[in-house]
């Protein structure tokens, strides 16, 4: 039998600087028996030169080389349409690919007999699966990053500093959504010397922000909104507007706001409306994880800007910050990668089986057919309505 080749490509996403395998990932994949084919400068915008990789065992090579020979392709995001022509029946093609938000790709896929893989739909409650999922490791280095971004545009300094020209006030943040973004973004505020303050719908998040030294906001409303599989189920009416007049105090008096709210299969939150943004202090910022062009969590975010409103207070409509951080993105996703492809691989070839609830999960397509059940029920309705949970769809991005 002839030996499984992997082949990682170069991204060409407008601000895409993430590769989807760094040169250790090469090594761990040759040590599962496949040989690995890496675009030319594929790793460059990362800091990953050609020679780090071919050091590591991977044969660079141009891109229609590349196609002509995989077996599986790796990639950071969904194909870019020259990538997308030259895929062919047999092969496979694993990324962070929101295939709910991108039937037209599904069906694409499907129909030219590609087997589609997607890291956003692991589950990601099984133990076995942690070492693969990418929508973590990402939604950790957005966190991480929206707390940067902020004091990028923050005016003041983070901590309290006592020196001979006077004391700082430390700056008061306020983290709302406490999943793995917020929980890193919390962290890393606190870190910075900010007194920080977290909040969060499922009652399951309150000792988790204050195990990381923050004040858990509580809401006189009292709003409990755990819904399936560790994730948060969609407000009421009722309860929204409850939440969003009862946060608007608290905003108010923050200097900083992060937002990250999502609910799997739903348009994200609106947490912070512009009434509450009018009510924010002069040099305020609110950085939006969730813009995307789907909406955000806060009024007025608009996706890739960052938008002075007429009371000095700064939005930051934050997308795809994990390629901001280009190489502990890719870093983290290459393990990511390393691991789900370690699963899928049997004696030296892709084994699919849908039997495992790992592969049940991730795989989208195969043999022609739309074999995950949630992803055919969207791609069949038409034009996509959802949110995909996916960094990629700007979610944790
Ligand atoms: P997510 O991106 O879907 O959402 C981010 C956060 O927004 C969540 O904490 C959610 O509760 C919160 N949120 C939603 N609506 C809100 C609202 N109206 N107001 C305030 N907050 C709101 O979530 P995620 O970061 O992907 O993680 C979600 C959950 O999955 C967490 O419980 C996390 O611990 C869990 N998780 C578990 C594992 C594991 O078991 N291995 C791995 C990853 C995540």
């Amino acid at each position: 039998m002839s030996t499984l080749r992997i082949a990682v490509v170069k991204e060409t996403a407008p601000s895409e600087r993430r590769v989807a395998l760094d040169p250790d990932g090469v090594k761990r994949l040759l040590a599962v028996g496949a040989q690995v084919l890496v675009e030319t400068g594929a790793g460059a915008e990362a800091w990953f030169g050609d020679e780090a990789y071919a050091a590591a065992g991977a044969q660079l090579l141009p891109r229609a080389e590349l196609l002509a020979q995989a077996d599986l392709v790796l990639s950071v995001g969904p194909p870019a349409e020259d990538v997308l022509g030259q895929l062919r029946a047999g092969q496979a093609y694993l990324g962070l690919l929101a295939p709910l938000t991108n039937p037209e790709l599904v069906r694409t896929l499907a129909e030219r007999g590609v087997t589609m893989i997607s890291l956003d739909g692991l589950p990601r409650t099984l133990t076995r699966a942690q070492s693969m999922d990418a929508l973590s490791s990402q939604a950790s280095v957005a966190g991480y990053k929206a707390v940067l971004v902020a004091a990028e545009h923050y005016d003041r300094f983070f901590p309290m500093l006592m020196t001979a020209a006077g004391t700082s006030k430390p700056a008061a943040v306020l983290v709302l959504g406490a999943g793995v973004a917020g929980l890193q973004a919390i962290g890393t505020a606190r870190r910075l010397g900010a007194v920080v303050s977290g909040y969060d719908v499922r009652p399951a998040a309150r000792e988790e922000v204050k195990s990381l030294g923050a004040k858990f906001l509580e809401l006189r409303a009292g709003i409990a909104a755990a819904g399936e599989g560790g994730y948060a189920r969609e407000l009421t009416a009722e309860e929204r507007q409850a939440q969003q007049s009862e946060l608007a105090e608290h905003i108010a008096r923050h200097d900083i706001v992060i937002t990250t709210a999502q609910v799997p299969g739903r348009t994200p939150p609106v947490l912070v409306t512009a009434e509450t943004v009018a009510r924010m202090r002069p040099g305020s910022v609110v950085v939006d994880l969730a813009a995307s062009r789907l909406g955000g969590n806060v009024e007025g975010s608009v996706p890739g800007q960052t938008v002075l409103t007429g009371n000095g207070v700064r939005l930051v409509g934050a997308t795809n910050l994990p390629a901001r951080m280009a190489t502990s993105a890719s870093q983290a996703l290459s393990r990511n990668m390393a691991a789900l492809v370690g699963h899928l691989v049997r004696d030296g070839a892709l084994a699919i089986d849908l039997d495992d609830e790992i592969q049940r999960g991730v795989v989208i397509s195969h043999r022609g057919e739309v074999v995950s059940p949630g992803v055919a029920a969207v791609v069949s309705a038409g034009p996509p309505v959802v949110s995909s949970a996916s960094p990629s769809e700007g979610q944790l991005s």
